[in-house]
Formats: C-alpha cells, structure tokens, sequence
C-alpha cells in the first residue's frame, strides 16, 4: 500500500488523505515524545498506558508524526485541508507531489480550509518564490486563529521555547492569503457538506471539521489528538496545547460527538492515513483505526 494517498468515499464526495511526509520529534530540539505529548501525565500511570501500547518510555527516544492533509471533491468544490509544512525539514513538503500523483491539479483547488496556523499546517501556502501554492482557492480560517497569529497576543502568551519558531512560521505563511482569506467565526457550512466545528484549545481558534454527504460523516478533527493515547487519557495535554483546560473540554465534546455519530474521523498526526473511529464506553475513549488492504 502506498504510504502517501488514500482514497475513501464519504456518500457521493471522493477523498484523499494526502501525505506531506513526516517529521522526527526529538531531543535536544524537542522534549523526549512522552513528555512532549503527555506533559502533565503522572509518571507511574503514564508508563502502565505506554506498556499498554507496547511503548517503553526509556527506549521511546523519536516521535516519528505523520502530516496528513485531506482533499475532499464534491461536485462543485475540490477542498484541500491543510497545506502541510512546506520546506520545515527535508522529510516534509510532499504534499504538491502526491497530489499530482492523485491526480489533483494546485489550480484547481477552489477552496482551502487551514484548520489552525501552526507550522505544519499553514507551511505549503506558497513556494519556494512566495507565490501562493493555490492561487486560486479561497482560503478559510477561523476568526480567533487568524487574530491571534497576526496580533501582538502571540508574542506575548506563546511558550519561549516555542514562540520564534511559530511566530516566524506565521509571519512567513499566512500574509500572502490575507487577500482570498474567509473568516468564520461560528460552526457554519464552509461549502454544502463541509462544516466548521469549533475545536479551540490546541490553538486559540483551532478548527475541525463535519464533512456530510449522504447520511455518511467525517470527522476532520486535525491536532485536536496528536496521538491515540489521548482517546484515552484526554486531561493528558501536549507541549504544543496553548490552553490545556480547553484541549479538554474540547477533546471530551468532540471524540463524544464522533463516538455518538459513529463517524469516521481523520487525524492529522496518526498513522497514515490516519482514519478509524472512536469507540467510547463510559467516560473512556478507545481509537480504532480503519483496516487497509495493500
Ligand atoms: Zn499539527
């Protein structure tokens, strides 16, 4: 099976989850993956979980995390989610390739739906020359994201350890959209079919997405969850969570939507191509992911 396209139906849409590549999460620049993703986890439950998911935390050295962005064709729209993290690091900025290798052309992407401004999600904007990747695409934020990355705010509220690497992303990627830029600010339909759902806490407006046809859903849910763990454990917030308490609430509202509506949910830093579902049994959230066949 091919690592980098997957095709799946939702009712009468065709989609892709499309890699970008992926990225190595590591000291020194990163803190080692289980306090990165699980800052605040107490220790001994933490390693019971880890062993639970065959990971031992003294030889978990690299979090190897997938980007994995989403075209959705419908008959109108071809919507692509997420740009992916452009030249971040020489294993990312597969996006244009793979998707040429789908078959979908940059032009003719009518609309691009950023579901948050951090690095990895806004970087593939443009090129290499600046120009905007998706010329002819509107772009769609939410309000709160956009007016956080281009206030003073984000200097003041991000973690130093972090701020100049987000910050200069910022700065780099989102100016050149501002002219076909679309703000939304409550959970309206983008494009018949395609809704926003408010999901803030990883970022300030941090977005996902309801994606309906035909009585069939999908649950476009981005950073929401970096790692299946948090299913299970959704008080334990990453590094990279700007308002812990928030990545909560906003974890518990929408794995219990998910689990309700048994919809298919895509996330963007699991395992290609990062599409399962969400069982829940009482208060306990458990990731299935989807079977592929080769
Ligand atoms: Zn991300």
């Amino acid at each position: 099976m091919t690592t980098d396209i997957y095709r799946f139906q939702v009712g009468d849409f065709q989609c892709v989850a499309v890699s970008d590549g992926t990225h190595t999460y590591a000291p020194p620049t990163f803190p080692p993956p289980a306090i990165f993703l699980f800052t605040n986890a107490p220790r001994e439950h933490l390693e019971k979980t880890l062993g639970e998911h065959n990971l031992d935390p003294r030889h978990w050295t690299e979090w190897v995390s997938p980007y994995i962005c989403l075209v959705i064709i419908t008959d109108e729209h071809q919507v692509l989610v997420d740009t992916g993290a452009g030249s971040l690091a020489p294993t990312t900025g597969k996006l244009i390739n793979n998707l040429k290798a789908a078959r979908i052309t940059p032009k003719d992407i009518n609309t691009v739906i950023i579901t948050h401004g951090h690095p990895d999600h806004i970087g593939g904007n443009t090129d290499s020359e600046g120009r905007l990747t998706f010329p002819n695409a509107k772009y769609v934020m939410w309000q709160d994201e956009w007016d956080f990355w281009t206030s003073k705010e984000a200097e003041t509220k991000l973690d130093e350890h972090v701020r100049d690497v987000l910050l200069s992303s910022a700065r780099k990627n989102l100016p050149p959209i501002q002219g076909q830029l679309q703000l939304v600010s409550r959970e309206t339909e983008i494009s018949p079919g395609i809704k926003a759902i408010s999901a803030a806490g990883h970022t300030p407006g941090h977005m996902a997405l309801a994606v309906s046809s035909k009585g069939e859903q999908l649950l476009c849910v981005s950073d929401t969850v970096l790692h299946p763990i948090h299913l299970e454990q959704p008080e334990w917030h990453a590094a990279v969570d700007f308002d812990p308490k928030q990545v909560q609430a906003t974890r518990r509202r929408i794995l219990t939507m998910a689990a309700t509506e048994k919809a298919l949910v895509l996330c963007f830093h699991f395992p290609f191509p990062g599409l399962g579902h969400v069982s829940q049994s009482g208060d306990t959230c458990r990731w299935q992911p989807i079977r592929t066949t080769s």
